[in-house]
């Protein structure tokens, strides 16, 4: 990266900053300097290289989320059918994904796809007779929808030995079980894809300040942005202004929202919630797993540990990754301070918290009986989907912080959220990422609604573009069947991914 290691510039203006250097300020840097190439835009990273905090591939799971596995975006209802509305909607958000990834490997910013996205199959494992019935329930209603047309099912065990053999493998006979699978999904290394991003950015002269923390900002009379930053190595402090400042800051985000006195910001709190993983690297066994298979969450537990047994493609090997075990940890960052949650209790978000905690005891429990839990409980919980697992192969790694949103509720008090969310001051001139879920799989679409929000007046002017980078934008796939299919095989072409499927077999 060509302009990386410089300090903070000067006092001058300048268009916009991108307060720290993860998925997030990469895909709005991209965007913005795509469509105001003379806009200047700086960045500022605290710690010594970018893409180091949630988006490194080992601090997530890197699943490219598209509802294919995940049980948390099909809800029942009461009557037993299945609600896909949300499914539907990230997939949708999904696809916008792809389509500007697709975009960049064509025009060269974006290198070799395998080196940040790979064909993954997501499956969906689940035993007993009740969720066989959902499952099957969950499949009829989903593949039915042009973007799951892929999806298999089977309850079948030797169908799901052809599938994923690590979970049948010494498994009782007799037990009641089902799985779908979707060979359209994805493993996506979110840190190769910022580092790439953030290269591109760094050559065509976007100043990327590194181990530069930013430590205030106010807004200024005429609406502009004075930011004070440290330099994390000698402490010396300098400040710069900016028309528009995007806070990505990942956890820190809300704490910056605070200090820069946005009322918008007032009456959100957030719930950290830490993370590991097994991973395994032993060829004999990652050989014979190619899928990312999502289970049931355990009941009371939030919907980011739902337990999946993930192959990874980093820097071109093959891991398998299993967990999350999610833990709790007064840290925002995993960088971060044990003191971000008690300092970030302010008068106006501690009635939402206190409701939160109410209406979540059996969350909080959980997550203190995951902390504490030995490592027989944790390699337990592997055996239940790997019965064959051996303690040798697997090594235990910490991953990234999630800072979940809590946020005022009119009827409650407050409430956890476990979605993503934009927070923009009235004005446009900032705004910020909160939530950590469906996360970096949609940081497009994410970062269009920021744009859409904080810059009314360009429009017009930007649809041009932003229509060439991302073709179906504003279109709904759902309701455009062949467009649906047009822009999966194009994505899948590009992007060297499956594009389709064959049943083998069917309920
Ligand atoms: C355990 C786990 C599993 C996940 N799994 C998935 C998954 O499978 N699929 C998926 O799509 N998403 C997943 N996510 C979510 C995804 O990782 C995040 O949504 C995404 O990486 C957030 O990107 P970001 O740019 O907002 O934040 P980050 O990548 O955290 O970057 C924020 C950056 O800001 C810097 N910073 C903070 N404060 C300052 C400051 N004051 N000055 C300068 N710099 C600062 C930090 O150092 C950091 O580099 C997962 C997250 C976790 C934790």
């Amino acid at each position: 990266m060509n302009s990386t290691e410089q300090g903070p510039v000067d006092e001058a203006m300048c268009d916009v900053v991108l307060i720290g250097a993860g998925i997030m300020s990469a895909t709005l840097g991209l965007l913005l300097h795509r469509l105001q190439p003379d806009w200047t835009i700086r960045v500022y990273e605290r710690l010594p290289g970018v893409a180091e905090e949630s988006s490194d591939a080992w601090n997530n799971a890197g699943t490219g989320h598209a509802a294919l596995c995940e049980l948390n975006y099909t809800s029942e209802r009461p009557d037993g059918t299945i609600d896909i509305t949300k499914a539907i909607a990230i997939n949708e958000q999904f696809q916008v994904s792809r389509q500007l990834w697709s975009h960049l490997v064509e025009t060269g910013i974006l290198g070799n796809p395998g080196s940040f996205i790979n064909p993954v199959p997501h499956m969906t494992f689940v035993q007993g007779t009740d969720n066989v019935g959902y499952l099957r329930r969950r499949y009829r209603a989903l593949s039915e929808h042009p973007l799951f047309a892929s999806m298999q099912f089977s309850d079948d065990p030797d169908t799901i030995r052809r599938w994923a053999p690590l979970l049948i493998d010494s498994r009782p006979s007799g037990e009641a079980m089902a799985a779908t699978r979707d060979v359209t999904g994805t493993d996506v290394d979110f840190g190769s894809l910022t580092r790439q991003l953030f290269d591109h950015l760094g050559a065509a002269g976007v100043h990327i300040g590194l181990n530069q923390e930013v430590r205030g900002l106010r807004q200024n009379p005429d609406s502009t942005w004075q930011l004070r930053i440290r330099n994390c190595h000698n402490r010396a402090e300098t400040t710069t202004r900016a028309r528009f400042v995007f806070v990505g800051a990942g956890g820190w985000a809300l704490k910056l929202l605070h200090k820069a006195r946005i009322p918008d910001a007032r009456g959100y709190a957030l719930l950290p919630i830490s993370g590991r993983f097994l991973r395994c690297d032993n060829p004999d066994v990652t050989d014979r797993h190619d899928a990312k298979v999502y289970g049931k969450a355990p009941i009371g537990a939030p919907p980011m540990s739902m337990p999946h047994l993930d192959t990874r493609v980093v820097d071109g090997s093959r891991s398998i990754l299993f967990g999350p075990y999610a833990g709790s940890s007064p840290k925002f960052l995993k960088n971060g301070s044990v003191l971000d949650l008690p300092r970030s209790i302010r008068a106006h978000n501690v009635t939402p918290l206190i409701a939160m905690a109410k209406d979540n005891l059996a969350l909080v429990r959980l997550l203190v009986t995951e902390l504490t839990a030995s490592k027989s409980k944790k390699l337990k919980a592997l055996r239940e989907f790997v019965p064959t697992a051996n303690p040798q192969d697997w090594s235990m790694i910490t991953a990234g912080q999630r800072a979940q949103i809590v946020k005022k509720d009119p009827d409650r008090g407050g409430v956890l959220q476990f979605g993503t969310e934009v927070v923009a001051a009235q004005d446009g001139t900032i705004a910020a990422v909160l939530g950590a879920s469906p996360g970096a799989s949609t940081a497009v679409p994410i970062m269009l609604e920021l744009l859409d929000r904080c810059f009314p007046e360009h429009r017009q002017q930007w649809a041009p573009a932003l229509l060439e980078m991302i073709p179906t934008l504003g279109v709904s796939l759902s309701c455009n069947p062949a467009l649906a299919e047009r822009t999966m095989m194009a994505t899948a072409r590009t992007l060297h991914l499956s594009a389709s499927t064959s049943s083998d077999s069917t309920p």
